[in-house]
């Protein structure tokens, strides 16, 4: 018998014993949200990530380069093992670029606006914040959709399931879909290094969440976006689309977020709550900038239903959830812990996202 997936299951070791191996070069499209992933031959193993080579890539094919010269240049930033290829094969995420000599600027007046890892490295290279060593615990809510239809897995065509109540943490074939997508993806990310804490089922049926994290300064980003190149790969092998729409079905349909669960050194440490406390004054008062970075199209998921709250109001309390910011009853009982910012819509930049929270409660001085 010989099929595609005897061969993708060749047995490696013909591979490792000419000393190679396959790198798989990740990174982030021209729309920000996008993921692309090339792959090449390199001498292995490999075990430090400093000696991978730096690549190039057609950013006119991306939406990422504009005039004559097309070439954008793929710095190496994180390395995984890889869990499609297994063996001693690599994913490499270089999402991290430069844009050379670019003839003209985007809309935004950056020829690198697309490099946020750029920008939150240097807000997690200063000193205050490395002292403080910010950490990180990501939400990301997601939602599975056939790919024909581009409606919600297990809803019936063209309708709608049952009112939502059921499907929140549910089993059984009328509650959950899509388990094995979730799972593959979870093990997927255990294998490849990522420091995924669990998934979920949703409340919308079709919708599931996993968590990364706690992780410290900008890995937990870094983690995130893997995780999420690692959830398209698995679906695409199942022949389903990921939605990351923050709000996917219009109506009393619950939205997709990714809550950011936060604290610092300070936050920690006996006595920490004062530093909470001082941390989300700040963030009040920030509200508008960060409403602005926490993702394309949250307001209509920020609708003050569906354990939201309204995007034009900040709100934050104990063990509530219809608020910007919930502070958990452990926290409070303890007088030190984290927060979560229940804010960022599933389709935030976590390097925007991250780097934000870290600058206005850190570095940022009223
Ligand atoms: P929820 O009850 O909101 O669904 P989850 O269990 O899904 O919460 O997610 C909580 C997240 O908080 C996890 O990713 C966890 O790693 C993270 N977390 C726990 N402790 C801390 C901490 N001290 N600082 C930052 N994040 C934390
Ligand atoms: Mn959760
Ligand atoms: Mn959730
Ligand atoms: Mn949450």
């Amino acid at each position: 018998m010989s099929t595609v997936t005897d061969f993708i299951n060749l047995n490696l070791s013909a591979i490792h014993d000419n000393n190679k191996l396959i790198a798989e070069y990740i990174w982030i499209g021209g729309t920000g949200l996008d993921l692309r992933s090339k792959a090449r031959t390199l001498s292995g193993p490999m075990d430090d990530p400093g000696k991978l080579p730096k690549w190039n890539y057609d950013g006119t094919s991306t939406g990422q380069a504009c005039g004559k010269d097309t070439e954008v240049i793929l710095y190496p930033q994180a390395m995984f093992k890889d869990p499609f290829r297994r063996g001693n094969n690599i994913l490499v995420s270089d999402i991290f670029f430069v844009k050379v000599l670019c003839d003209a600027y985007n809309p935004l007046g950056d020829p690198i606006y697309t490099n946020r890892r750029y920008y939150a490295a240097k807000t997690f290279g200063h000193p205050d914040v490395v002292a403080e060593a910010p950490w990180f615990g990501l939400e990301q809510e997601y939602t599975l959709m056939e790919k024909a239809t581009k409606w919600p897995l297990g809803w019936p065509q063209g309708g709608y399931p049952r009112p939502q109540g059921p499907y929140y943490c549910g089993v059984g074939a009328e509650k959950a879909f899509g388990r094995d997508i979730v799972d593959a993806h979870y093990k997927a990310c255990l294998y490849a290094g990522i420091n995924i804490g669990g998934i979920n089922a949703e409340v919308m049926p079709g919708q599931w969440e996993f968590q990364v994290g706690p992780s410290v300064g900008i890995t937990a980003a870094d983690e995130l976006w893997v995780a999420r190149y690692i959830l398209e790969r698995v679906a695409e092998i199942a022949g389903v689309v990921v939605s990351f729409d923050p709000k996917p079905v219009p109506g009393d349909w619950n939205g997709a977020g990714a809550h950011t669960n936060y604290s610092t050194k300070s936050m920690r440490e006996e006595g920490g709550y004062e530093a909470i406390q001082k941390a989300i004054e700040k963030l009040r008062l920030r509200h508008k900038d960060h409403m602005a970075g926490y993702g394309e199209g949250n307001e209509r998921r920020l609708t003050g239903d569906h354990e939201t709250a309204n995007i034009n109001i900040f709100s934050w309390g104990v063990g509530k959830r219809d608020v910007s910011i919930r502070v958990g009853r452990d926290t409070v009982k303890e007088g030190k812990g984290y927060f979560e910012d229940r804010r960022p819509g599933s389709n935030m930049d976590p390097y925007v996202v991250t780097s934000m929270i870290a600058e206005t409660t850190i570095l940022w001085k009223p």
